[in-house]
């Protein structure tokens, strides 16, 4: 017997439990990947359902109506007025919550509308009980014309019975359960007219809906049904009303609740964290638990990863044929690797904690309290969670911003985001200042090096801030400016679902970021290891006569050293930062730094690897000595050092703000579908990281 495949697709406003459901019902059999051309998030899973049948299950967004606000939405009415669409589904689950059964009805009614098999998931069922909350179920399906399944996505209660009913669809009653049409009958007849063989409910939201469909044309619809736009819109207030009435009437006998019951928990919480004082206060407590966490407990396996891959390395290196392949995988693959599969530490640890704010509850509360602040700087409260999320690494916190309804506040967001200082910086930050920065305390227990680390945060943070105003002021975009959060009741976080969104975000991180950071790897380990003409080539050749002919006696222990750096200068990379060095003179780095600077344009992180590599085959004198001790020794040809307290500073800024990370560019391509925007960031973040570190070096040296 052939294997029958079934299409559902899952609809449900925010906070039912839908994510949970779907989770549920897949597993891990998830695939998440977009809609073509728009960034929203299409979620994907099959589901088996008996011997012979199984479905494939798409999750669509969140959504309070077929009346569409964001692109989110839009893609759900897309989806569900087109039936040519090959995702167009068989079946709809509509997933609602026990506490919020009216409002959550009101989308069941428009979807029923279109008639297609709709059954109806009243989520949340172990509430019941604490909330006084009784159900006449029998009368409800009678009522809403559907099959209802009564589940706890928590507790895995019900989830059979989804997909028995989903097994049954053909028996599903395809009536609508009230008849919008009689809002306006007149017109509504008119319509059904001249479109015979269309739905009128279907006609009349291609007609209100403010978005393209792909297969219906609208303008043809438009131009033949005028209304003016207020009075649309009275309509659909109409409609909505009328929505209301009859779900009221229909819960009136269909539902009981003990008032008495309702806790008041909830209220007293909701009062101290969103408390004009109280709230900030626990806020930045929390905050600072988060990160204290993922850099303490990140490095254990971070320093891991990292010492693996140099050992892998170098076992590659010795133990495979001597030849172009194996120092390809040797210097360039492995390493490339291992630069991809150290974030995974903090990427992962960062949306634990994320996701585990957002399931309990607590993360509604913060995008409130920060919304009145935020707005000022033309972002929106939402902004918060990237802004946050950008001090682990700005690519997951970019594609955070999704969840930001209102374009210009979204795009304002992902453009500044990557100021905020990152985990990559931390290891350019944290050598460069223990070298210009002596190691002294004030007031007997602030450490200088710790208050400047912080200067250089709170310094990411404000210019992000500033540069969002100036962008405020500056774009002319208009979009719709409207803020719903939703605040969903407290929870213990569902371990199922925080675990299911880390292993998700983590590999998107390691398949969407990483191919890029390996294919940059691989580029800078060829200009690395190649370069043009004679020098590169015969490099050996030219050390070994220079020192024949050198009058001092020379060591010759030193002449692998000598050989490496004529090489590495005469090497592609090394002609690129002999190149931009008259560029970069002026902030006070030679073509070492240059090289350094090349190539940590893939991740900044790179940039003390490349340097130890560069004074490691440049220093003549001790093997053992440290990066940081090498670099303090480095001098210029007329003595001086090349890391004092001006150059170093002027790294320092350099690197606060310039936009080095070309995994960072790649993601805010593909959310804001466009080059323009990165484009715009790089030219932008390179000019005020250029000018800022000018000017500290020229005022300080
Ligand atoms: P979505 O926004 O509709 O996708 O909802 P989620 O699946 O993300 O769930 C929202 C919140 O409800 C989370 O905190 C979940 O842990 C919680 N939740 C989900 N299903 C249940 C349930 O059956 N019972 C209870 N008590 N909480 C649930």
């Amino acid at each position: 017997m052939a294997e029958e495949h079934i299409k559902v697709a899952l609809i449900g406003n925010p906070n039912t439990g839908k994510t949970s459901v779907f989770n549920q019902l897949t597993g891990l059999k998830q695939q998440v990947g977009n809609y073509p051309g728009i960034t929203v998030e299409k979620k994907m899973g099959t589901c088996r359902l008996d011997d012979h049948t199984k479905a494939t299950i798409i999750d669509l967004p969140g959504t309070y109506s077929l009346n569409a606000s964001s692109i989110d939405e839009n893609v759900v009415i897309e989806l569900m007025l087109n039936r040519k669409d090959e995702n167009f589904p068989d079946v709809v689950v509509v997933v609602t919550e026990v506490e919020n059964l009216k409002r959550n009805l009101l989308l069941f009614t428009q979807i029923k509308d279109l008639e297609i098999p709709t059954l109806l998931v009243i989520n949340m069922s172990d509430r019941m009980k604490l909330k006084g909350i009784e159900l006449d179920i029998p009368y409800l399906e009678n009522q809403l014309k559907t099959k209802i399944a009564l589940t706890s996505s928590r507790k895995n209660i019900g989830i059979d019975e989804i997909k028995k009913l989903i097994l049954d669809y053909r028996s599903l009653p395809t009536d609508p359960c009230l008849n919008a049409s009689s809002i306006d009958p007149e017109y509504f007849d008119k319509l059904r007219k001249a479109f015979p063989n269309q739905l009128v409910y279907k006609l009349w939201l291609v007609i209100t809906q403010d978005v393209n469909f792909l297969n219906l044309d609208r303008n043809e619809m438009k131009s033949s049904f005028t209304k003016s736009h207020s009075e649309l819109r009275r309509l659909q207030q109409k409609e909505t009303i009328k929505r209301y009435q009859f779900i009221n009437d229909t819960l009136k006998v269909g539902q009981t609740i003990d008032r008495s019951k309702a806790s008041d928990i909830r209220a007293k919480l909701d009062r101290v964290l969103t408390h004009k004082i109280f709230g900030y206060l626990i806020f930045f407590v929390v905050l600072f638990g988060i990160f204290q966490s993922i850099f303490d407990w990140s490095s254990v396996p971070m320093d891991f990863i990292d010492e693996k891959f140099a050992q892998l390395s170098v076992y590659a290196a010795s133990h495979l044929p001597a030849g172009e392949l194996t120092n390809l995988i040797a210097e360039g693959l492995i390493p490339g690797i291992g630069g991809i599969l150290i974030f995974i530490p903090q990427i992962a640890f960062l949306f634990l904690f994320i996701s585990v704010l957002e399931e309990s509850g607590y993360m509604s509360r913060v995008v409130f309290l920060m919304d009145k602040i935020m707005r000022r700087f033309g972002l929106s409260g939402k902004s918060v969670v990237p802004l946050i999320s950008g001090t682990a690494c700005a690519i997951p916190a970019i594609m955070g911003a999704r969840n930001i309804e209102n374009w210009k506040e979204r795009l304002i967001t992902i453009l500044v985001t990557p100021f905020i200082t990152c985990s990559a910086r931390l290891p350019v930050y944290a050598i460069l200042i223990s070298l210009i920065i002596p190691e002294k305390h004030v007031l007997g227990f602030i450490s200088l090096q710790g208050l400047t680390l912080m200067v250089l945060y709170l310094l990411g943070f404000g210019m992000a801030i500033l540069c969002a105003y100036i962008l405020h002021k500056m774009l002319e975009i208009k979009s719709k400016s409207y803020f719903v959060v939703e605040m969903p009741s407290y929870k213990i976080p569902m371990l199922k679902n925080v675990g299911i969104n880390v292993v998700e975000k983590t590999k998107s991180f390691v398949f969407g970021a990483g191919k890029i950071i390996m294919a940059l790897s691989i580029i800078l380990w060829f200009m690395g290891s190649h370069g043009p003409g004679d020098d590169f080539k015969n490099a050996e050749k030219i050390i070994e006569q220079k020192v024949y002919q050198s009058s001092v006696p020379i060591n010759p222990s030193v002449i692998p050293n000598w050989t490496a750096e004529y090489k590495l200068e005469h090497s592609y990379i090394g002609i690129a930062g002999k190149f931009i060095e008259p560029v970069i003179r002026p902030l006070g780095y030679d073509w070492k730094i240059g090289v350094a600077i090349v190539s940590s344009f893939a991740a900044r992180e790179v940039f003390v690897g490349t340097l130890a590599t560069i004074y490691k085959v440049g220093d003549k004198s001790d093997e053992e000595a440290t990066i940081k001790e090498q670099m303090r020794h480095e001098i210029h040809a007329d003595g001086s050092p090349v890391f004092n307290f001006a150059s170093g500073t002027s790294l320092l800024l350099f690197y606060a703000f310039a936009m080095q990370c070309i995994s960072t560019l790649a993601i805010v391509k593909k959310e804001t579908n466009s080059w323009k925007w990165p484009v715009i960031q790089l030219v932008f973040m390179s000019g005020v990281a250029y000018i800022t570190a000018l000017l500290a070096f020229q005022f300080l040296k």
